[in-house]
């Protein structure tokens, strides 16, 4: 057990935090798109911890998070002119690359994959931490493996208090949903996360885009994935969420067909004058989805919602992300109306 202490991101604070990674501790910090778990990419025992202290599956590779990606070099080959073209438009960013790993990453980083995910954040205070701890920075997000992710210091302290000795404190994380992950294959990027970067932005980069099976399908027990955190259940409040499809007319009626003690929708900031149940909001735009679909599944959880129907945002640019976390969440139960 640990007595958890909150960080600032003053440099003073990310020294100590940086003191603890180079002892092999675990620290929870944040970056652009969602609050990290930390811990030296390379050191076999501290990424055991991260393991454990998210209670993560030993399947599910961490990300490895560089200050540069000119570092790239150290810890990955036979890296494709391709990810040097992606990383000139979106590093430093909310995008992971997938490469052939070098052997001074341990497997248990990589999951036993002969490949690793590289990123490169481009918030100021994960920039700094990472470039003061002078190691590569394997970091899954912060929660509870399950759970969703964490977009505040709060939200990290509420799942990791007693098992991790810091939090840096870095206000709320500005994309909300984690990074884009994606591989090479000949000329084409395959995506197998959507993330803040979407297709339509790598297409508009001149690149053939392609989706891996699990971005908005179910993976088959069993099956085998591309990207393994795909397959596991995710991002889940304790309430039973379900996507409803249609219009708000269509919606209002579905939840007055349906609803019970508990129930609550989470529905869009231009809804909230003519709806008539309780409610959450989750922002108008894709972006705001983002920005808020985390904290409204645990915000679920702290008003005790049994039963939870969400509006269905567009899947259009990271709209595509906010529609495969809230599948997941949803456990892929769609109501199309
Ligand atoms: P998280 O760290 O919780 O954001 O999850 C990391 C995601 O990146 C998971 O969905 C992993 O499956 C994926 N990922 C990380 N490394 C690799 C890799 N080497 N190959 C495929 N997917 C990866
Ligand atoms: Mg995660």
């Amino acid at each position: 057990m640990f007595h958890t202490e909150m960080l600032s991101a003053e440099e003073k604070d990310l020294i100590k935090a940086a003191e603890l990674i180079k002892q092999g501790e675990v620290v929870g910090f944040p970056t652009e798109t969602v609050y990290g778990l930390a811990g030296n990419a390379l050191d076999p025992e501290a990424v055991a911890k991260i393991f454990a202290a998210k209670g993560r599956p030993a399947d599910n590779p961490l990300i490895v998070h560089l200050a540069d990606f000119s570092e790239i070099t150290e810890y990955a080959e036979d890296i494709p002119d391709s990810a040097y073209k992606l990383a000139e438009i979106f590093c430093p960013g909310p995008i992971t690359m997938v490469v052939k790993k070098k052997d001074i990453i341990p497997d248990i980083t990589s999951g036993g994959l002969d490949t690793v995910g590289i990123r490169v954040p481009v918030h100021k205070t994960a920039h700094e931490f990472i470039k003061l701890c002078g190691v590569p920075i394997a970091a899954p997000s912060a929660n509870l493996s399950g759970s969703p992710s964490p977009t505040s210091a709060d939200h990290v302290f509420a799942d990791m208090n007693g098992r991790i000795p810091a939090i840096i404190d870095g206000g709320y994380c500005p994309v909300g949903v984690e990074s884009t992950v994606v591989s090479f294959e000949g000329n084409a990027v395959r995506i197998l996360r959507p993330g803040f970067v979407s297709g339509e932005d790598i297409k508009n980069a001149g690149f053939e885009v392609l989706y891996a099976k699990g971005v908005t399908e179910r993976i088959d027990e069993g099956e085998r994935v591309l990207s393994p955190g795909m397959k596991y259940k995710h991002y889940a409040p304790k309430a039973e969420v379900t996507i409803v499809d249609g219009d708000l007319e269509q919606f209002t009626e579905y939840v007055k067909k349906h609803y019970k003690a508990g129930t609550y929708s989470m529905i869009f900031d231009d809804d909230v004058l003519t709806f008539p149940y309780p409610y959450i909001t989750y922002g108008n735009t894709a972006e705001e989805h983002a920005r808020m679909l985390f904290g409204v599944l645990r915000e679920a959880d702290e008003i005790g919602a049994k039963q939870v129907f969400a509006r269905c945002p567009s899947t259009d640019g990271v709209g595509l992300a906010v529609y495969n976390r809230l599948l997941r969440a949803a456990a892929f139960r769609v109501e199309k109306l």
